[in-house]
């Protein structure tokens, strides 16, 4: 069985065949003028566990002379993912064409290219087998979901701190990335349904798989969730389409997600501005986490003991990272508060619940509004407990103190036009800031200290 696998991929990955060249879906002209453009082609089999194939991406290089590295982040590389049984295997490794060396270690790839001139296009390309450990996080596989939850290699962003590789942590995200577009081939068994980032533009039938082809454009990542279980419902709204996918034992809180979903996803175009894209997927899931926000669609885990109100926070904080996260763009392992401060205020405000926010900052000063991950995780437990108090609860706290500030209209016309300013780019707390200064003429320096926003310190 296994030789089959391989000659199927080999036929569908890696296109040598002239025979099946024919039966390959089209090749898309890749669109360089400002982002990352990658072609992917890859396999899963659930008998294997693995997702094999086969990545290429071109990117201009508008970073620096004689540019030798590029960096990728390899999240499904991390120890935690290792430490289950997990593994990433690269090969092949070429820039422009030509071989070149590399190194993958933990969640850091690092690829030693010819010194690339300013302005060029950069191409890097190599092939990847990764195999999906067992457990139930936002990556990784139980007997019912496979979670391919930022599991494909990334290339990292290049800013003044040079390539952000920032290590990666079970609690907390580090994950970043320029909006991207991606065309991707998928080959998995017919009987898998498939959720993933962009839209599927078409599959193509193979014996016992179906070979899925995906465009997601201006993506922050493409990830996937598959299960051979999924139900789907479509909701009607009028300008996109709305897909709940489900295992039938889920079908007693449907009605809830999908009413939450329609209701926070309609707030949330009104209040900051429209949904850029056609799709938008929840795939409910078994995790041991509330949810995860991906590039236009979440997971939204169930578990025991969840209550009505937490799921329909979750579901709505999940959502509000369509802005928080994937429209505007932030560096989640730098300023964790800035996308999740502001998706959990916009959870509360689907909620109806942002009218008397008074939580206060933990003690120890050391804990800013501002730490990074590695801040928070660097003090073991207390640090993890303060990450999320700080973050998702005091966080909402000094949202609604800025508004008190401003005043209501002004507070929700600032976000929008952050929000528009910063479409499919990457924003900063420093800019954040300084948009509510300028557009409401305040000095929110006193503020700032007295919310310990400290952004020139990360
Ligand atoms: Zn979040």
């Amino acid at each position: 069985m296994k030789k089959i696998l391989v000659i199927l991929l080999s036929i569908f990955v890696l296109g040598q065949s002239s025979a099946a060249l024919a039966a390959s879906p089209p090749r898309e002209k890749l669109n360089l003028k400002a982002h990352p453009s990658y072609q992917i082609d890859a396999k899963y089999d659930s008998k294997e566990n693995m997702l094999k194939g086969h990545l290429k991406v071109k990117f201009k290089n508008r970073y620096k002379k004689n540019l030798k590295e590029v960096r990728f982040n390899v999240w499904s590389n991390a120890k935690e993912y290792q430490d289950q049984g997990g593994s990433v295997t690269i090969t092949n490794m070429k820039s422009n064409h030509e071989p070149v060396n590399f190194k993958l270690e933990n969640s850091v790839l690092q690829v030693f290219t010819r010194p690339q001139a300013l302005n060029k296009v950069v191409e890097i390309e190599f092939s990847f087998n990764i195999t999906v450990p067992e457990n139930n996080d936002r990556y990784g596989r139980t007997d019912k979901i496979v979670k391919l939850g930022n599991a494909l290699p990334v290339l990292a962003v290049y800013d003044s701190e040079g390539w952000n590789t920032d290590p990666f942590y079970e609690y907390g995200d580090s994950f970043f990335a320029e909006a991207s577009e991606y065309n991707v081939s998928f080959l998995t068994e017919k009987s898998m349904k498939v959720v993933s980032s962009g839209s599927e533009t078409n599959y193509y039938y193979k014996n016992e798989y179906t070979l899925h082809t995906f465009k997601a454009k201006q993506a922050r990542d493409f990830s996937l969730v598959l299960s051979k279980d999924f139900l789907k419902q479509t909701l009607p709204l009028k300008n996109h389409v709305i897909n709940v996918y489900y295992l039938p034992e889920q079908q007693s809180q449907l009605n809830l997600i999908k009413q939450t979903t329609r209701d926070s996803f309609e707030l949330f175009e009104k209040t900051f501005g429209k949904y850029p894209w056609k799709e938008f997927d929840v795939a409910l899931t078994d995790g041991w986490f509330g949810g995860m926000e991906f590039s236009q669609f979440v997971m939204v885990s169930l578990y025991d003991g969840l209550s009505e109100e937490d799921l329909k926070f979750n579901v709505a904080h999940e959502i509000a990272h369509q802005w928080f996260y994937a429209i505007v763009g932030s560096n989640q392992h730098d300023e964790p508060w800035l996308d999740e401060a502001l998706a959990s205020y916009a959870a509360l405000l689907y909620k109806n619940d942002t009218n008397n926010l008074t939580a206060g900052p933990v003690e120890d000063p050391y804990y800013k509004l501002t730490s990074t991950v590695t801040d928070f995780m660097n003090k073991g437990d207390e640090g993890i407990n303060n990450y999320y108090y700080m973050t998702y609860i005091y966080g909402t706290t000094a949202l609604y103190d800025l508004r008190l500030l401003v005043g209501d209209k002004p507070f929700y016309q600032t976000l929008k036009q952050y929000i528009r300013e910063n479409q499919y780019k990457i924003a900063t707390t420093q800019e954040f800031i300084k948009l509510f200064e300028r557009k409401n003429k305040l000095d929110l320096s006193e503020y700032m200290n007295e919310h310990r926003i400290t952004p020139e310190s990360n």
